[in-house]
């Protein structure tokens, strides 16, 4: 039977992605049949991956001039210490919005490197609403969102106009819509939610942000080392780099970020109507603040999830499950998930409700 995969992550990659990423560690053309996996990363060939990589990601995402597009390791809770280590002095301040487990983490790490002022949190209110109305003092290193909670459900959908260089954990919405990168001083991205598989992170930096502590930096936790080294200071995730190529020419071809926005608010609206309309689910989120990446939802009879899971496995209904500090369920409908998916899904809770409520009438 079809499977529909709603894990959060990893999580779903376009089949064209898989289907030539597998290919290509069987026998990769550009090497003459060696495997991806198994040729020098300064080989002309995957020099040239790299490349066009980092073209296709300035081309989807309109970078200005003046950014740099790394890749790096680590994942994204590397950046969570990279980004104070390179931006935040000891005597200086930075701002922090703390919208869920990540942020919260973000937090922690900057803690070590510099003074951090956490302007707003939805702690209280177990993170279902993004935090608005603070203010940012003019004279902070840097101001840190993270713009989609990927365990909560929350999304901030549109980039902020702030007077301090701002800095996203776009970690579960990258590419999921157009972004106006020159609001940013700093984006980052583990790939493994709406770009390749785990292993690799994607990071753009603005250039002059660099530069300006006065600490020593390791090499390897220094974004100009990464600069100075195309990503190639030494031996990239290859593999992973080679995958999340193949899904930013996948995003070119179904008409961009643009495309992949409208594709991504009708499955949302879809999936949030049924919850809405449905009398036996009920949505965590705060409305105005809905994720288009990762829908949460509970039942508003939490004895009914058991059944209503085992009921959605056997439609093929695969990674609801929701997060442990959220409980209920978590539909994540990133860019490759076809609408289709998300048809079965609400079908699934439709037939689920008609059975219950005539039964229980
Ligand atoms: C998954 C996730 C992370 C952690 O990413 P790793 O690559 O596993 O370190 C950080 N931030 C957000 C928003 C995430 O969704």
């Amino acid at each position: 039977m079809k499977k529909h995969n709603f894990s959060a992550g990893p999580s779903i990659l376009p089949s064209y992605t898989l289907e030539n990423a597998s290919k290509a560690v069987a026998g990769w053309e550009p090497a003459g049949g060696l495997s991806l996996i198994e040729i020098s990363h300064r080989s002309k060939e995957f020099v040239a991956v790299v490349d066009e990589a980092t073209q296709l990601i300035k081309e989807l995402l309109n970078v200005p001039s003046g950014y740099s597009v790394l890749f790096l390791q680590g994942g994204a809770s590397t950046q969570f210490c990279m980004v104070p280590y390179n931006l935040l002095d000891n005597n200086q301040t930075a701002a922090y919005l703390d919208t869920g487990a990540w942020a919260n983490k973000s937090i922690k790490e900057a803690k070590l490197f510099g003074n951090v002022n956490v302007v707003g949190s939805s702690k209280g209110d177990n993170y279902n609403f993004i935090p608005k109305g603070y203010s940012l003092a003019n004279d902070l290193a840097y101001f840190h969102i993270t713009t989609n909670n990927t365990i909560y459900g929350t999304e901030i959908k549109e980039d902020l106009d702030v007077n301090v260089p701002l800095v996203a954990d776009m970690s579960s919405d990258i590419f999921s819509r157009p972004v106006d990168v020159s609001k940013y001083a700093l984006i980052y991205a583990g790939a493994q939610k709406n770009l390749g598989p785990a292993g690799v992170t994607l990071a753009i930096v603005k250039d002059d942000i660099l530069g300006k502590v006065d600490r020593q930096i390791p090499t390897m936790l220094n974004y100009q080392t990464h600069i100075d080294k195309e990503s190639m200071f030494n031996t990239p995730p290859v593999f992973a780099i080679y995958a999340s190529y193949l899904t930013l020419k996948w995003l070119k071809e179904q008409g961009g970020l643009g495309e992949m926005q409208k594709r991504n608010q009708a499955k949302a609206e879809l999936l949030y109507n049924e919850i809405d309309s449905n009398p036996l689910f009920e949505g965590t989120a705060a409305v105005e603040d809905r994720s288009l990446m990762n829908v949460t939802f509970v039942m508003k009879n939490p004895d009914l999830e058991t059944e209503f899971m085992a009921y959605a496995t056997e439609q093929g209904i695969s990674g609801i499950k929701g997060h442990r500090s959220v409980g209920g369920f978590r539909a994540s409908i990133y860019n490759a998930m076809p609408i289709e998916s998300v048809q079965v899904l609400t079908t699934a809770m439709n037939v689920f409700a008609e059975k219950h409520v005539a039964v229980n009438s």
